[in-house]
């Protein structure tokens, strides 16, 4: 499964609106946003999915935590509120499999999540 749609992306084999990167992550803005700011933080590691991510992925997960906050505070979505979503498989709405951070702002949300 190392062949999704972000992992050209990340190759540089399709074009993208990246928004960050650094060793570890990519992040772009999402093709199709359902919020005012819709950003996907991709590792550069092949994760299809959390569920399949280990012990020895814990760093790269905070650093993915960390890049959204990061990001959040650059978009200037932060002081209002954001969510960071993780599709995790099909019942859940997964549509890439490659594990990505959805971080979306600019909006309000509602609770429970669709
Ligand atoms: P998922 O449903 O797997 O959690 O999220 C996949 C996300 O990737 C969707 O929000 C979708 O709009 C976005 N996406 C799919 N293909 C592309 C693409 O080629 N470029 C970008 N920037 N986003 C994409």
């Amino acid at each position: 499964m190392s062949d999704t749609i972000f992992h050209k992306i990340i190759n540089r084999e399709i074009e993208s609106e990246i928004v960050y990167e650094d060793d570890l992550v990519i992040a772009i803005n999402d093709i199709s946003p359902v919020a005012n700011t819709h950003i996907l933080v991709i590792p550069k590691k092949t994760i299809p999915m959390l569920s399949e991510s280990g012990a020895e992925d814990k760093e790269l997960l905070g650093h993915m935590l960390l890049a959204c906050s990061k990001i959040a505070e650059e978009k200037s979505i932060a002081k209002d509120g954001y969510r960071v979503v993780i599709n995790n498989g099909q019942s859940a709405g997964q549509t890439v499999f490659q594990l990505h951070m959805h971080v979306l702002g600019g909006r309000d949300f509602s609770w429970p999540p669709g």
